[in-house]
């Protein structure tokens, strides 16, 4: 299980992976990274992107970036919530300077195996990617 953690420094860019909601490996992904990233704790939590108060009920794939580590080869899960999820300002494509979400607080991401392609359909998430660990 641990192997596919990473644990995540606040202040940590991230933005949204283009094209996840095509990726139907899961239907509940918070219930996904809830079960296996280690989260201690109440079940009801904030979303990750500090300054947003809601309440993280979906399990947004996300790529960050650090200076300190390449981190943008790493998709991840993390607790977001809806409107962030949905956020297209914040999607790896368009996230070129100052459109990225700010890390709330330290975190246990779920990381997904990752190829260096994205993919564009459901098919092409489970070809390129194949089965999720713990599966
Ligand atoms: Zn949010």
């Amino acid at each position: 299980m641990q192997s596919y953690v990473i644990s995540i420094p606040k202040g940590t860019l991230f933005c949204n992976a283009t094209g996840s909601s095509q990726d139907t490996r899961k239907s509940n992904w918070i219930k996904y990274w809830k079960d296996y990233s280690g989260h201690r704790g109440s079940y009801d939590i904030k979303c990750c992107s500090a300054g947003c108060g809601n309440q993280a009920k979906y399990g947004g794939h996300v790529y960050f970036r650090s200076n300190e580590i390449n981190l943008s080869r790493y998709l991840c899960i993390i607790p977001i919530c809806k409107t962030c999820n949905d956020d297209k300002d914040c999607n790896y494509n368009k996230a070129g300077n100052n459109l990225w979400f700010v890390l709330r607080r330290n975190i246990n991401a779920l990381q997904l195996p990752y190829l260096g392609k994205r993919p564009t359909s459901a098919d092409e998430w489970k070809e390129l990617y194949g089965n999720l660990p713990h599966t």
